[in-house]
């Protein structure tokens, strides 16, 4: 499949709204930024069959592979309905990379990842390789993978959805309605800073440290994403730093500051992290867009993920300028219930949608994966982590057999109206 520059633009502000993204498309596509060339969007609302794409599977660790094989299944199903082929290659990363080839990601890993037209990624990460040196831990490998694919903005929705409100943690009113994007910028920072490392103090102390480091184009092409998701949302960007401290951070301000008289529709506000992650709890609704750094967007959008309850359900996008997106939940590899089949697939199913449409740009292929989830959670299947009074209680085999039957009734309906 020849691919062009990824619509960076574009997609994000589908992801800020997907349901109104071919308007989207087309009123990105009259106004194009400024400072960018105008950009092939790949979405389309009726594509001609038939098209075939190369899908990266990357299972990994811990639940990944039981969430990955759900989600295999149902991007199969649905993309069939809507004419579409797919070759699927499973390639190790992670832990599952380390014992196979010794290295958390193996160059044929990212060879594959990178020559494919999508990647969807289970979890990484287990007990058995938490004492590994630095570099040989699965974390590393996911490090590799995102910065080989040059995805630096992370998209990640917390929406609470209806059906689930009474699974958030937070009072009724105060989780009722919740919408937040949490735009986290991925690969630079404090995670990939330098120098970094082991040494000793002028006492001989051992000490460990980091650098937490930014360029101005960096800040700028992140905080770009995020206004135009904004935009496309409620107009509403909160930019997320620690200004009062760090000089990172006080660059950060600068170049969000200096950004947004290109963006007068967007109202901009500025809060220390410490305060976000406060008000997050206190009262979530005030947010609508939210752009942050690397380490405080990990933080941030876990926090916001437990607002809708649970942190099975939420799907994500990485996206860069150009090659494939990365789609992944935003969960980690649960060990403590892998292999038990209580993995919630759902926000691994999710992040398969998004591939659809921000990979892809096969709206109506991710439409029906996000409607069959939608109409499992209104029969009332749930897995533990989301699971509550009056609903049934399912593992993960029989969540992804029940979405799976979900998007077959389509088809079902379909041909009977025809
Ligand atoms: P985790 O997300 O794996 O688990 C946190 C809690 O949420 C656990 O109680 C777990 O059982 C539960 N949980 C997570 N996903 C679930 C799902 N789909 N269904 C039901 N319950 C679910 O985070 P952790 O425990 O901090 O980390 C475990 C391992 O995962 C570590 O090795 C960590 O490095 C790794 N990790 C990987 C990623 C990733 O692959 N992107 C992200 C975070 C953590």
């Amino acid at each position: 499949m020849a691919k062009g520059p990824r619509p960076l633009q574009e997609m994000a502000a589908l992801q800020a709204n997907p349901r109104t993204s071919s308007t989207l498309i087309s009123e990105s596509a009259r106004r194009p930024s400024p400072r960018r060339p105008p950009v092939r969007v790949r979405c389309s609302a009726t594509p001609s069959p038939p098209r075939s794409y190369r899908i990266t599977l990357l299972p990994g660790d811990g639940i990944g592979p039981e969430v990955v094989s759900v989600a295999k299944d149902v991007l199969y199903l649905a993309g069939s309905l809507e004419g579409i082929e797919f070759r699927f290659r499973e390639v190790p990363v992670g832990g599952a990379a380390l014992d196979a080839t010794g290295v958390p990601l193996p160059e044929e890993t990212l060879t594959t990842a990178k020559e494919s037209d999508a990647v969807l990624l289970g979890a990484i990460g287990g007990y058995k390789w938490d004492a590994n040196e630095k570099h040989l831990k699965p974390e590393t490998g996911l490090l590799q993978l995102r910065a080989g694919l040059g995805v630096f903005a992370n998209l990640r929705p917390a929406t609470v959805l209806p059906q689930l409100v009474d699974a958030s943690t937070l009072k009724k009113e105060v989780a009722e309605g919740v919408d937040i994007m949490v735009v986290r910028e991925l690969t630079g920072g404090i995670y990939f800073g330098k120098p970094r490392g082991f040494g000793s103090n002028d006492k001989g102390e051992d000490i460990g440290f980091n650098t937490e480091i930014y360029s101005v184009p960096e800040i700028d092409r992140i905080a770009r994403v995020a206004f135009e998701v904004a935009r496309k949302r409620r107009g509403k960007l909160c930019s997320v730093d620690k200004a009062n401290v760090l000089e990172a951070s006080m660059l950060w301000r600068k170049t969000v500051t200096a950004l947004a008289s290109e963006f007068s529709d967007v109202e901009i506000s500025h809060m220390y992290v410490d305060n976000a992650a406060m008000q997050l709890i206190r009262n979530p609704k005030q947010f609508d867009t939210i752009v942050t750094n690397n380490i405080f967007g990990d933080i941030l959008s876990d926090e916001a993920s437990m607002l809708t309850g649970s942190i099975g359900m939420l799907p994500s996008a990485s996206i860069g300028a150009s090659g494939p997106g990365l789609f992944e939940p935003i969960h980690g590899s649960a060990p403590d219930i892998a292999g038990q089949d209580k993995a919630n697939p759902l926000a691994t199913v999710l992040s398969a949608a998004m591939l659809l449409r921000y990979g892809l740009g096969e709206e109506q292929a991710a439409k029906r994966i996000e409607d069959a989830v939608i109409n499992t959670l209104n029969k009332g299947f749930r897995t533990g982590d989301i699971f509550s009074e009056g609903t049934t209680l399912v593992g993960c085999k029989r969540m992804g057999a029940e979405v799976l039957k979900s998007v077959d009734s389509q088809a079902t309906v379909a041909a009977a109206l025809h």
